[in-house]
C-alpha cells in the first residue's frame, strides 16, 4: 500500500526546539511583569459554545462573519475553537464569581488562538496571545497602566522601534450621532470602496475605517472623526488616559482611524505597530470595553485589556535574542558494565539537583564518549570505570580547561552544583536541592 506523509494543517505551525527558547523567554517576562503588575493568571478552555464569540465578539465582525472555526461536536452543539481570549476570560469571570473576590480583577491568560484567515508571514490559522484584562475599573489610570504594562514588557524584551496608536471609540451615548454623520459620509463615497467596504457600510460602518486598501485608506481620511464626537465625560477620560501615559512618558500617535476589530470596545483603543513587520504589523491591541460583562450577563463591571500576538512578538525578538547556549552540561562517561549502572544512578541525581546531565545509552569506547560530549557542548565530563568505581571515585573534567580532578563519588553533585550557574529560573514553592537519592 503507498504511503504518504502526512503533514501538518496549513497556517498551523510547529515550533521546532531551536525556536522554544524564545518562546519560554517570552512567558517567563511576561509572567514576571504581569505578575509585579498584579495581575493573576487565569486558564481557559480552548473550545467554547460558538453563541459566546456570536454575543461576545459582534455578529458582524470579521472573526465571526468568516474566521471562526466551528463545527457540531458528536452531541450537535455548536462549538468554536476560541478566535480571541476575552470573551472567554468574561465567560468565565462571571461563571465562577470572581467580581466577589476583590483581588482577582487583573487577569491575563497565554495560549493559542484559532481564525481561518488566510495564512502569510505574520498571519497563521492558530497563533498565540498573551491577554491581559482588568475588570471594574473606570478611572483612566487603569487605561493607562496596562498600555504601560505591554509597553515595559516590550522595552525588557529589547523590542525597539514600535509605536503605539491611540484612539477613542466613544461610548454608547456619544457614538450614534458620529455613527449617523459616517454613514452618510460613506453613501457617498461607496463608488469608491473595496467590495469588503461596501458590504461593511451597510453591516458595520465603524469597520470600514479600518480597511487596508490604500485606494480606500484615500478616500476615508476625509472621513469624519470619532474623536470630534465624544461627549465631555469621554473627552476627559480620553485626556486624561494622554496625561498619565506623558506621565509614564510613554510616546504615543493619536490616530483617528484606528477602530479595532471587535464590537465591544468603547472610549481608550490602541494599537502597538512595529515598523519591521511589513504588512501584519501589529504586535498587539487592545481597549476598553466597558459594556462587555454586562452584555453578557454578567454584573456591570468596566474592563479594558489587550492582546499581543506571540509570533510576531517573536520575529521581533530575531536580532536582539541571541539563542542563549545550551548552558552547562556535564556529560558521564562509563567504562563497564558496574560503572555505567553506578552512573545511571549518578545521572539521575545530577538531574534532581538542577545540574543538566546526559550519558551514552549504549556501550562504547571512552573516546567515542568523549566525542559525543564534545558535540553536545557538554562543560564537564565526569569519566567512571571499573578502576574510579573500586575507589569510590570519578574523575571530574573540565572542558574548557581540560583540568581534572579526582572527585569522591558522593561529593560529585555537590562539587557540580558548586561549580555550575544556579538556574535562572526556580519554579515558585520547590526548594533548590532535592533530596540524594540515597537519603530518600
Ligand atoms: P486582535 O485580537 O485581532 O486585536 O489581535 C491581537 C494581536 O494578535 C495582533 O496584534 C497580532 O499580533 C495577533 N494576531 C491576530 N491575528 C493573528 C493571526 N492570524 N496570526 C498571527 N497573529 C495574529
Amino acid at each position: 500500500m503507498a504511503t504518504t506523509n502526512i503533514t501538518g494543517i496549513k497556517g498551523f505551525n510547529d515550533i521546532l526546539p531551536d525556536e522554544v527558547g524564545k518562546w519560554q523567554l517570552v512567558e517567563s517576562v511576561v509572567r514576571r511583569i504581569l505578575s509585579a503588575f498584579g495581575f493573576h493568571e487565569i486558564r481557559i478552555p480552548i473550545l467554547e459554545k460558538t453563541e459566546l464569540f456570536a454575543r461576545g465578539i459582534g455578529e458582524t465582525t470579521d472573526i465571526v462573519e468568516k474566521e471562526m472555526y466551528t463545527f457540531e461536536d458528536r452531541n450537535r452543539q455548536l462549538v468554536t475553537l476560541r478566535p480571541e481570549a476575552t470573551a472567554s476570560v468574561v465567560r468565565a469571570f462571571i461563571e465562577h464569581g470572581l467580581h466577589l473576590r476583590p483581588t482577582v480583577r487583573k487577569l491575563y491568560t497565554i495560549g493559542p488562538m484559532f481564525r481561518h484567515e488566510r495564512p502569510q508571514k505574520g498571519r497563521y490559522r492558530q497563533f498565540h496571545q498573551i491577554n491581559v484584562e482588568a475588570f471594574g475599573i473606570e478611572a483612566p489610570m487603569i487605561d493607562a497602566e496596562v498600555i504601560y504594562a505591554l509597553v515595559t514588557f516590550l522595552e525588557e524584551l529589547h523590542v525597539a522601534d514600535v509605536e503605539v496608536h491611540l484612539n477613542s471609540l466613544g461610548c454608547p451615548r456619544c457614538r450614534p450621532p458620529f455613527r449617523q454623520r459616517l454613514e452618510e459620509f460613506l453613501a457617498g463615497v461607496d463608488h469608491l470602496l473595496c467590495d469588503d467596504c461596501k458590504r461593511r457600510r451597510l453591516t458595520n460602518p465603524l469597520r470600514v475605517m479600518d480597511c487596508k486598501v490604500s485606494h480606500c485608506r484615500e478616500v476615508l481620511a476625509g472621513a469624519p472623526r470619532m474623536l470630534d464626537f465624544l461627549g465631555d465625560d469621554c473627552r476627559e477620560h480620553f485626556q486624561a488616559v494622554q496625561d498619565h501615559l506623558t506621565d509614564l512618558q510613554v510616546s504615543f500617535t493619536l490616530d483617528p482611524s484606528m477602530v479595532r476589530g471587535l464590537d465591544y470596545y468603547t472610549r481608550t483603543a490602541f494599537e502597538v505597530l512595529a515598523r519591521h513587520l511589513g504588512a501584519q504589523n501589529a504586535v498587539g491591541g487592545g481597549g476598553r470595553y466597558d459594556g462587555l460583562m454586562k452584555a453578557m450577563g454578567g454584573p456591570d463591571l468596566p474592563g479594558v485589556g489587550f492582546a499581543i500576538g506571540m509570533e510576531r512578538l517573536i520575529m521581533l525578538l530575531g536580532e536582539a535574542f541571541h539563542r542563549p547556549s545550551y548552558g552547562s552540561l556535564c556529560f558521564l562517561a562509563c567504562l563497564g558494565a558496574e560503572a555505567r549502572r553506578r552512573g545511571f544512578r549518578l545521572l539521575q541525581e545530577m538531574r534532581r539537583n538542577q545540574v543538566p546531565a546526559e550519558m551514552d545509552y549504549e556501550e562504547g569506547s571512552l573516546k567515542a564518549q568523549l566525542r559525543k560530549a564534545d558535540r553536545m557542548e557538554a562543560t564537564h565530563v565526569v569519566i567512571l570505570g571499573e578502576e574510579e568505581l573500586a575507589r569510590g571515585k570519578a574523575i571530574l573534567r573540565s572542558m574548557e580547561t581540560k583540568v581534572q580532578e579526582d572527585i569522591p563519588l558522593d561529593a560529585i553533585v555537590e562539587r557540580l552544583t558548586a561549580l555550575l550557574p544556579t538556574p535562572p529560573t526556580q519554579e515558585p514553592g520547590r526548594p533548590a536541592k532535592t533530596k540524594l537519592l540515597w537519603e530518600i
